[in-house]
């Protein structure tokens, strides 16, 4: 019992941070992060510049005549890959009759590949093919990059090769962008993929290769792949900083959604969003940029399944990547297969040390019984891992916690005009046999 767990044992973890033991009973908690910035008093140093996230935005925006001319079903908003942002209150009063309006930040809507990695993942490949475009003479920042779509590119790309390790979405963004593109691609998926992920990737022609073990294996072995072969690029999804910078342009054009809905966010009308988090790169993008712009008025929780707490116990213990889930007990089996992620990235929690509001674990019958749930009152159909942001406003009033975080910011008077957004990281791409089942396992269970 006294294995040395990034320098204490078990015990000492225990007796500093009490919660820890509720953690390890897989429990559900809800954490409060004491180290946030206090944004009325003091600012802090941005790792990520406004300028590398407008950056962004812009390159996004040179790619958009490709992105319209190869997938038909990113025309309809001209080649921007955004998803819709849905008022889900027939939902909510089915659960509980709080304060607030909530939304669902409908990721699962995402054109190419149905889920939050349609954000990070194909952005890095675009800005990858972009650079060697350019290095080799054939694009220029001012094309239509249409023109993109040819035999000249694909037989440019084709010359170079892509890696990268994920649980099955983030292989499905990247396979499928890089595939079009026409570089050779090898997605290392871990055992928590599923087989029609991997069925659908080989269709496009990308090399999936398989593992019996986790996700943190899978990715070890893409980047020693990419060491091994020249032109060959690794996306690393434990510290990238492109992916994490592509995730966080969702958050400027959240806010033109939240305006066009007439919604406002300041100090009388607070806004509180919930992300469900893997290794962290989607959800730290997204919830980068949204402090960026909103400051103290948003405030930003992430949301694990209980068996699979790595940003949680990273960022309690401030060891982040020095800790794994398997330290403690903890075994990374779950459904919520996008979020299976036994050590985050290290990179994110520093950088959301002082900027997340706090971490919540939830159940995996709880997400199954609220993708029946929304299935039935608001027919949008999630994976499990996309209804995790769900539970974030119930639990926020509902557990000692949560009210005592609207206490010490004084937030109570303010929760009647709050507004809150879970977001549906994905599902878009689930087959209807794989969803019926999903739904099925959601039925009678309780919240
Ligand atoms: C990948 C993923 C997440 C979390 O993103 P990370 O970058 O791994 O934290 C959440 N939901 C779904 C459906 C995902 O595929």
């Amino acid at each position: 019992m006294d294995k040395n767990i990034a320098g204490k044992t078990m015990e000492k973890w225990i007796d500093e941070l009490p919660m820890i033991k509720d953690i390890i009973d897989t429990n559900e908690v809800f954490w409060i992060n004491s180290e946030i910035a206090d944004f009325k008093k003091t600012d802090i140093t941005w790792a990520i510049k406004k300028e590398d996230i407008e950056d962004a935005k812009e390159r996004l925006k040179r790619f958009a005549p490709y992105i319209a001319k190869v997938f038909p079903e990113a025309r309809e908003n001209n080649g921007i890959i955004e998803s819709p942002l849905k008022d889900i209150s027939n939902f909510k009063s089915q659960l509980q009759d709080i304060n607030g309006r909530l939304l669902l930040k409908c990721d699962n809507y995402l054109p190419i590949s149905g889920s939050i990695k349609a954000r990070g993942g194909i952005y890095e490949v675009l800005k990858h093919a972009e650079e060697i475009a350019i290095g080799q003479g054939l694009l220029s920042g001012n094309d239509d990059y249409s023109k993109i779509d040819s035999d000249e590119f694909k037989n440019l790309f084709k010359k170079y090769s892509i890696a990268v390790g994920s649980t099955g979405n983030l292989g499905l963004s990247i396979g499928i962008i890089s595939a079009k593109l026409g570089f050779k691609v090898y997605v290392h998926m871990s055992a928590d993929a599923k087989e029609w992920k991997k069925e659908l990737l080989r269709e496009k022609g990308v090399n999936v290769i398989e593992y019996d073990s986790d996700y943190s294996k899978a990715v070890e072995e893409g980047r020693k792949q990419a060491q091994n072969e020249p032109n060959m690029y690794f996306i690393d999804d434990e510290n990238s900083i492109d992916l994490f910078t592509g995730y966080s342009v969702a958050a400027e054009r959240l806010k033109e959604q939240l305006e066009g809905m007439n919604i406002t966010v300041d100090e009388e009308h607070p806004l509180f969003v919930y992300l469900p988090c893997g290794v962290g790169g989607g959800p730290g993008g997204v919830a980068y940029g949204l402090k960026m712009i909103y400051r103290e008025n948003v405030h930003l929780f992430f949301a694990e399944p209980t068996h699979s707490p790595c940003m949680l116990l990273g960022m309690m213990t401030k060891m982040h990547d020095k800790v794994s889930v398997f330290d403690f007990g903890i075994d990374n089996i779950t459904d919520a297969d996008g979020l299976a992620v036994g050590r985050p990235s290290g990179f994110v929690g520093k950088v959301m040390e002082n900027l997340l509001s706090g971490v919540y674990t939830v159940k995996d019958d709880k997400l199954y019984m609220l993708l029946n749930l929304l299935a039935k009152k608001e027919e949008i159909y999630l994976e499990p891992s996309a209804l995790a942001g769900i539970p974030g406003m119930f639990s926020l009033y509902n557990t000692e916690a949560g009210k005592e975080y609207i206490r010490k910011n004084n937030l109570e008077e303010k929760m009647k005009n709050s507004t809150h957004i879970a977001w549906a990281t994905g599902g878009g791409m689930v087959p209807e046999s794989q969803m019926k089942s999903y739904i099925e396992l959601g039925e009678n269970k309780t919240f």
